[in-house]
Order: C-alpha cells, then structure tokens, then sequence
C-alpha cells in the first residue's frame, strides 16, 4: 500500500465535515486549458479589464472574440475523477461544500447541487445582464453571436450582456468570499485540488481553515506555500490519485 494514499484515506475518512477548494489543475484534466498558466491565453494577451468592457465597445467585442475561442472547450467538456470525488463524500454525507477557483461549472455538472458550491470567480455556463437581474444560458448566447457588432444586449432593458465571471480590475462578490470564508471556518479537513494556492483573495481560504484547525490535504503538480502547514501534500495528477484513493476505500468497506 502506498502512504500517502493510507493518510490520505484514514484522514478523510475520519473527517465529518469535509469543504474542497480547486483550481485549474483539476479542469485541466477534464481538457480546460489554464487560462493563466504559462502560456495561456490570458498571458499571451492584454487583458479586457472590466472598466473598458463597459465603456469601449472595441475592448468589449476582443473580449467576446477570446470568450468565443475559449467556450466550445468549456461548454464541451464533462467532469473527471477529482469532481466525483466530491460527489462522493456528498452522497455520504460529509461533505459541507466545495470553494472553487474555476468558472467552467464542472462541480455542477459532475452532480453536486448548485448551493453546495461556491464559485469564487464566477460560473461562466451562465450569462447575465449588467442591468438588470435578466439571465441566459451562456450557450444561447454564443449560438447567436454577432462578432461584428458591439456585442450582445439584454433582450429585457438593453443592458449589456456579460458571461457571469469576475473580469480583470472587478472585486470578487464580498457575499461569495464570506460563503467560502464560512466554509472554511466550518471544516474539519480541507482537500485542495489541483490550486497552487497563489491567487489572493481565494488562496486565503485554505489559510483560514487551517487556522481554524483543519487538517489540510493537498493534491496538485505544482508546490504550493502552505506545503509546509499541511497535513498531506502530494505532487501527483488528481484523477490518478483519486482512482487509488476509491480502490483503497472501497478495499476498506
Ligand atoms: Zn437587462
């Protein structure tokens, strides 16, 4: 038997109330590229910060052309092994909820209910308007998309139309981080997925746990600063982790 699969198991097993935080590494595996890792597309590009998005139509339009490359990936692509994971502990009823960095919905789609999962960044499946409290599927909206426009408008009030995400020079929603924030303080074990716990404020979260006295695990390819505080760290790709993770489990029951 492998160890750190052991203190992994005997830790979440043990554990009552158990919160997951992830980041682009566990998308990655379900074919997401990392946007912001090297070499993606938000590093090879100026960004659109939020500002011009509203009030220069040429920025909003290279906005949606880059939200346009990016979606088929996004809309297409289904949840692996570390989603279920979560789904899992949640059939079992140890799971108080999942504090995600990714915007691709995949938590949701993988079957964890909506209120069980805090989206840090935003959920980029659903768009809404920047007006008023219209929203669309996000598919709708790229179906019919006019690049040579101004980009879409709210079909309620004329509003503009904008992918539910937090953009470049936009605060994070204050009720959403007290939302992770409150997760964190409840937990007994936090499983960190596949974030190299480096973007502020989210990377914060992970802290407040272990501050509060959870144990942290941690499961990424990359080092991460709190490697040191953590109870588990492990350098391995998440769904082969998790696949041994399930055996041992299911060995155990
Ligand atoms: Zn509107």
């Amino acid at each position: 038997m492998n160890a750190e699969i052991d203190r992994f198991v005997d830790i979440v097993s043990r554990s009552e109330r158990v919160v997951g935080f992830t980041g682009a590494g566990i998308s990655t595996e379900s074919g997401i590229p990392d946007y912001r890792g090297k070499g993606g597309i938000w590093n090879r590009f100026q960004p659109v910060y939020f500002d011009e998005f509203v009030h220069n139509p040429e920025k909003r339009l290279l906005y949606w052309q880059r939200k346009a490359e990016t979606w088929p990936a996004i809309r297409d692509a289904l949840p692996n092994p570390g989603h279920e994971f979560f789904v899992d502990l949640h059939r079992g009823g140890s799971l108080l909820g999942v504090v995600t960095q990714n915007i691709d919905g995949l938590h949701e789609k993988s079957g964890l209910p909506s209120d069980s999962v805090v989206n840090l960044h935003g959920n980029t499946l659903e768009t809404t308007c920047l007006s008023c409290s219209y929203r669309v599927d996000s598919d709708e909206v790229f179906r019919s998309l006019d690049l040579k426009g101004e980009g879409p408008r709210c079909p309620a009030c004329g509003g503009l139309l904008k992918p539910n995400t937090i953009s470049f020079g936009q605060q994070l929603d204050a009720r959403t981080i007290e939302r992770g924030d409150e997760l964190a303080r409840s937990c007994d074990c936090m499983v960190v997925f596949g974030s190299t716990l480096v973007v502020y404020p989210a990377a914060a979260i992970p802290e407040v746990a272990k501050r509060n006295g959870a144990a942290l695990l941690i499961v990424t390819l990359s080092e991460t600063p709190l490697d040191g505080e953590a109870e588990l760290s492990v350098r391995r790709p998440i769904g082969e982790f998790v696949a041994e993770v399930r055996a041992a489990l299911a060995s155990a029951s």
